[in-house]
């Protein structure tokens, strides 16, 4: 297949709010025809979908796939090929943490958490990494967190694990999928989203002070990172810290 076969196409996994959905309008600004994945929050998903239509001239395509689910996997590759027959960037995005004290941690969310973050990134990265490979091109950015490499959290110790292994999926994809296919990481540090919305202010202001520009970052911030490194023509294997200037003291 061709690289100048119709426009691009970016599929971003959990990409109806938050991280995701502002990576996906920072792809639709760039002319790619977009991948919105979701399990859940339909609504803000198809109002995603109306007002990437409304604003850019693009594509926008809703597939709903549980990430950690196999099958639900090869659904999404094979919807995205039904439509718009290539994939230049995947970014596995999708993520869930769930903070408690050790005391109330279990196996059955530590499972989850895994299944999710580290599980449905590695099914993405096998199926969709290995369409890419056969098509011969094609750009793979993990979302892991700053969490995974020097801030330490004991309440989401099974999230950071889950972000570490994600680190270390990103080394063995890029080395396996080289040279036609970059596969890169970036983590990042807080970001103001809804996954933070019910974080205790006193904690907030706290962690505003670790961070050198004194704040958290908005989604937009991210995202512009994700597409710089999804296009970027010498960056691979590369582990990419977008936090402010976090800092542990
Ligand atoms: P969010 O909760 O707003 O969005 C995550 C999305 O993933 C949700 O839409 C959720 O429904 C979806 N999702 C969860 N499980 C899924 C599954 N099995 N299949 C498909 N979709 C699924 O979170 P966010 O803050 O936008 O974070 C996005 C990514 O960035 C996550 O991987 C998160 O761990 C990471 N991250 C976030 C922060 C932060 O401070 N917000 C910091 C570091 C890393």
């Amino acid at each position: 297949m061709s690289e100048s076969y119709g426009k691009k196409c970016a599929v971003v996994t959990g990409s109806s709010r938050g991280i995701g959905a502002a990576t996906i309008e920072e792809f639709a600004k760039k002319n790619y025809n977009v991948v919105i994945n979701y399990v859940q929050h339909e609504k803000t998903a198809e109002d995603l979908k109306k007002k990437i239509e409304n604003l850019y001239n693009v594509q926008a395509i809703l597939v709903k796939a549980d990430i950690s689910i196999e099958e639900e996997v090869f659904y999404l590759l094979e919807e995205t090929k039904k439509i718009f027959k290539r994939i230049d960037v995947l970014v596995n995005n999708a993520g869930i943490a769930i903070d408690t004290t050790l005391e109330d941690k279990t196996v059955d969310n530590f499972n989850k958490i895994i299944n999710t973050n580290l599980i449905g990134t590695f099914l993405c990265c096998k199926y969709i990494g290995t369409f890419m490979k056969e098509q011969g091109f094609g750009s793979i950015v993990n979302i892991a967190s700053g969490n995974a490499i020097d801030a330490y959290y004991p309440y989401s110790m099974d999230y950071d694990a889950s972000k570490a292994g994600v680190i270390s999926l990103t080394h063995n994809f890029a080395l396996l999928y080289a040279k036609e296919i970059h596969v890169n990481c970036v983590a990042p540090g807080w970001v103001n989203t809804d996954a933070n919305k019910e974080m205790d202010e006193e904690f907030y202001k706290k962690e505003c002070n670790h961070i050198l520009l004194n704040r958290f970052a908005e989604p937009k911030e991210i995202a512009e990172t994700i597409v710089f490194v999804a296009e970027a023509s010498y960056i691979n294997d590369s582990i990419i810290k977008v936090d402010g200037g976090r800092r542990i003291c």
